[in-house]
């Protein structure tokens, strides 16, 4: 048989897992990819000494994709704490997962942060999302603050808890995602935690392109435009292509296929990261830091040295802030270092300011309402496919399970599957 010409379009980690999976089943092909390194939104970047990623990311090591597709301890994953600091009205309220720190979790019970008939509650929806491997139809269709609401959970709950930490993982804080996506990921963390690469969440990437043959890809080769059976590079380069598939996100995929295929995307979610750095001491654990109060701007921080001491120079630390939204002011960096000084002790006003990404697409919007209706099909004509997290679910292991799909629908469009 002759081989098939395969483009893939995109090396994020969809376009990076299709690659593996049509290594492994022997087909050759090429990946462009628009940027100078892979990763699409997971990259990450040394500033003096420090590994700062392109916006507060975790693994959740539960991801039954991950598991399969990632070699973990390739990625020296660095846990953290279950559960959060939480910042109400001046006082840090330590929230514990009681499965993996009863003794935490029993100390802080009086605590009067949550009613304590929540705190049953929580144990209620541990035991409702325990069986949850994916973002399954079979679960309620409706928005996760109406769920949580359904559920029983009070105000206080849904407000000093679930809307930062989960704001913080949907970034948006109305908490309008779907209660689908929300059960499938507080199943994740119940079941795993969350973690970090120590040496930065590009690890994960890397660690796919790797394996795969360094002839296969092409770096800061963006493609301009698709026809059936080519592809043409932004540099007037016309390749061959009987097989094309787009690991793209669902923007660029909007701008690359034909006007038939797709409504527009509604406006993605962007977030903004400002990174500081400091050598004074910094008591605590490597635990996420939560805004209970919901005035922001920063809606969660997390001292990155607490978990990975390799992201910063050796006496240093690492604070990422993260804000929902990409807001631009030029009073923010003074007004997030009086938030963290709030939170941290009057020291934060000193601490060094190294980098603030803004990052406008983030997360698709769409696919995060009405995630259960089933995946987007994978092959979009013969000879054309995609993947990408839009088309799955939107996270770490919604891009890699889209990615096995495109390749399983190349394999079976060539009667190898
Ligand atoms: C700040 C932030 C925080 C997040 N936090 C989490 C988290 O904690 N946990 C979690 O599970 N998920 C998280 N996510 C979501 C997760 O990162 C994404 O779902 C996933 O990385 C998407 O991968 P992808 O391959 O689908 O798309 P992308 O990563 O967008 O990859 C698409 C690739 O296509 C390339 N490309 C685009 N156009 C062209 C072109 N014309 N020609 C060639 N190449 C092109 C891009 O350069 C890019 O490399 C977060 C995302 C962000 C941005």
């Amino acid at each position: 048989m002759t081989q098939p010409s395969i483009a893939i379009i995109g090396a994020g980690l969809a376009g990076l897992a299709c690659a593996r999976h049509l290594a492994r089943a022997g087909l050759a092909f090429r990946i462009f990819e628009a940027g100078d390194a892979v990763g699409g939104r997971l990259r990450s970047d040394r500033v003096d000494g420090f590994t700062l990623d392109r916006g507060f990311q975790v693994l959740l090591t539960a991801y039954p994709e991950a598991k399969q597709l990632l070699d973990f301890d390739g990625l020296n994953l660095r846990p953290l704490y279950r559960g959060a600091d939480v910042f109400f009205q001046g006082k840090r309220h330590l929230l514990a997962d009681p499965f993996h720190h009863p003794i935490d979790a029993l100390k802080s019970l009086p605590d009067g942060l949550i009613p304590w008939m929540d705190k049953w509650q929580m144990l209620m929806l541990c035991k409702e999302a325990s069986g949850i491997r994916s973002v399954e139809r079979r679960l309620p269709e409706m928005e996760t603050e109406d769920y949580l609401k359904d559920f029983g959970f009070s105000h206080e709950a849904i407000d000093r808890f679930f809307r930062p930490f989960f704001g913080g993982v949907f970034l948006e804080k109305d908490l309008r995602t779907s209660a689908r996506m929300f059960l499938f990921l507080y199943s994740m963390f119940q079941k795993g935690g969350a973690a970090i690469p120590a040496h930065g969440i590009q690890a994960i990437p890397e660690q796919l392109a790797v394996a795969l043959p360094p002839e296969s890809l092409r770096l800061n080769s963006p493609v301009a435009a698709i026809q059936p059976g080519h592809v043409t590079l932004k540099s007037g380069e016309i390749v061959k292509a009987s097989h094309i598939i787009l690991a793209v996100s669902e923007e660029a995929a909007f701008h690359l296929l034909p006007e038939s295929v797709g409504e527009k995307p509604k406006p993605p979610r962007g977030t903004t990261c400002l990174y500081f750095a400091t050598s004074d001491p910094l008591p605590g654990r490597s635990i996420l830091c939560l805004d209970g109060e919901n005035r922001g701007p920063v809606n969660n921080a997390c001292v990155l040295t607490h978990a990975a001491p390799e992201r910063a120079p050796h006496g240093q630390h690492l604070i990422s802030t993260s804000i929902i939204g990409t807001p631009s002011s030029a009073e923010l960096e003074e007004v997030v270092r009086e938030q963290m000084a709030r939170w941290f002790g009057q020291a934060a006003r000193r601490w060094r300011h190294l980098r603030t990404y803004q990052i406008r697409h983030a997360q698709p919007e769409g696919r995060q309402l009405h995630p259960g209706n089933g995946p987007l099909p994978a092959m979009i004509t013969p000879g054309l496919y995609r993947c990408g997290d839009y088309v799955e679910d939107v996270s770490i292991n919604g891009a890699l399970v889209s990615g096995r799909r495109a390749a399983e629908a190349v394999l079976s469009s060539l009667s190898l599957h």
